[in-house]
């Protein structure tokens, strides 16, 4: 289980820009759904994911 819910472990990963945690299969994160895959919920900033948490 990730953090967020679903079912899938080993896929969160920290903003590279704010830290925030996310995962990468259910595009959940700590501000809420992210809009898209590649889009921080938290800063909004794209191309953000950093390193594996
Ligand atoms: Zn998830
Ligand atoms: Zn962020």
């Amino acid at each position: 289980m990730c953090k967020f819910g679903c079912s899938t472990a080993n896929m969160t990963f920290k903003c590279k820009y704010c830290s925030a945690p996310f995962c990468a299969s259910c595009s959940n994160g700590a501000g809420g759904k992210m809009r898209a895959a590649n889009v921080c919920s938290s800063c909004n900033k794209t191309n953000h994911r950093g390193d594996k948490i």
